[in-house]
């Protein structure tokens, strides 16, 4: 691993900069939770998408820049450092996407890749069920095969972003008589098939951040299974290593944060205070530190690695930095971390409430310690 840039990635981070510097916009848009800001977010798709920045590491015929990894994270970099808004697609640009391009038929990528580049339609994972959270395989939702169609029944909890999504990504079970794991299938439904219900859910903040999805005898052509059928855990395993190793979360969103709680420290903090100066220096540390851990990761992929289950190690690790991150700026604030209007402190309790949240999705932080106990350290399973 070669730490510096090459003149090339130097020229690419440059073009990016300017890039965005012209469009990102003046002022933020709406909470991409909400019905107008979700619309204002997909017009940033598409303007990301005509720069060809939406999913750089795509290939150009899907959509993308035919760029490397390393781009990738150059351009994540940038994008954190401008201030440019939340990726409203991010569960197809970053998840999704990558699976269809590793597991998805030719005609499925044709299909499917180039309008999740533009947004034109906004994916939602529908994995969670009311008694299928960890435990994935106990999954009871079902799809029964009519001729060249599935039937799919059954209910879906926690999608994120559904309320407002045009599709979902969903894993159902097709052989209820074949053991847990195996008998699930991989399938992509439009949330505008009769059938489908979408009830949303507000999130601490109030806004409905997730959903609720009914299927009652939801017809969906079998052109839509992802994988082979009884397949779906593999197919849903590979999303999940993106979900967990580098691609949902870069370390930018990260090294971003550290750096504006170092500012707010500048701003606000008493600096005798040496206890309160190291736990702002530990956490800047850390937000480096898994930033150079994701170069060594993404230098392994590039050299034909596949990410294992050490992406359970990332998602504890950035999961429980961004948590501690807000919790010292809430701390840093005092009083004022609370005013949920205005720009300074706003962000902080907004991004506080979120943070909360990143020890559970994803697969709980738990779970995360459970398969790198067992894969990762081999340790003896306890009785
Ligand atoms: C903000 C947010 C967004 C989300 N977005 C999506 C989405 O888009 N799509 C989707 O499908 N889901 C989504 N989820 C759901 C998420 O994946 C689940 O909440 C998560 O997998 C946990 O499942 P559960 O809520 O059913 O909790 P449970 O599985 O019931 O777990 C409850 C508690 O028990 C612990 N636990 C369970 N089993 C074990 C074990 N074997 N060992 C140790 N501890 C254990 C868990 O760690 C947890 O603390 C989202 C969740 C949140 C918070």
């Amino acid at each position: 691993m070669d730490l510096r840039y090459t003149p090339a990635q130097q020229a690419f981070r440059s073009e990016a900069r300017a890039w965005l510097a012209e469009h990102v916009p003046a002022t933020a848009l709406p909470s991409f939770d909400t019905a107008e800001g979700f619309e204002a977010h997909r017009a940033w798709e598409r303007v990301l998408y005509d720069g060809r920045w939406s999913a750089v590491s795509w290939p150009e015929e899907f959509g993308g820049r035919g760029a490397g990894y390393i781009e990738w994270l150059i351009f994540e970099e940038e994008y954190w450092r401008s201030g440019a808004p939340g990726r409203v697609n991010q569960n197809g640009v970053f998840l999704l996407g990558p699976t269809i391009m590793e597991v998805g038929t030719p005609e499925q990528q044709a299909r499917f890749l180039p309008t999740m580049a533009s947004s034109e339609i906004v994916w939602a994972q529908a994995w969670s069920e009311p008694d299928a959270g960890s435990d994935m395989a106990a999954i009871r939702a079902t799809a029964t095969l009519d001729g060249d169609h599935w039937i799919l029944n059954g209910s879906k909890i926690w999608a994120s972003r559904a309320a407002y999504a045009d599709w979902c990504f969903g894993m159902f079970r097709s052989d209820p008589a074949a053991e847990r794991h195996r008998g699930l299938t991989f399938v992509l439904c439009p949330l505008d098939s009769p059938g489908v219900t979408v009830r949303p859910i507000a999130q601490l903040d109030g806004e409905p951040g997730f959903a609720e999805i009914f299927f009652d005898d939801v017809r969906v052509p079998v052109d839509c299974t992802l994988g082979d059928v009884g397949g779906g855990w593999k197919v849903a395993m590979a999303t999940a290593g993106f979900e967990r190793g580098v691609s949902l979360r870069s370390p930018a969103r990260f090294t971003t944060a550290a750096n504006r709680l170092v500012a707010l420290w500048r701003l606000h903090a008493d600096p005798t205070d040496t206890a309160l100066s190291d736990a702002v220096t530990d956490l800047w540390i850390r937000a480096q530190g898994y930033q150079l851990h994701t170069y060594r990761t993404v230098t392994d992929i590039t050299d034909g690695k596949p990410i294992g289950a050490e992406a359970s190690l990332n998602k504890v690790f950035w999961s429980e930095l961004d948590l501690e991150v807000h919790e010292l700026a809430m701390r840093i604030l005092g009083p004022a971390a609370e005013l949920t209007s205005g720009d300074g402190a706003a962000a902080w309790i907004k991004g506080f409430l979120f943070s909360l949240s990143g020890p559970i999705y994803a697969g709980t932080n738990e779970i995360q310690r459970n398969i790198v106990a067992d894969r990762v350290l081999n340790l003896p399973r306890g009785s």
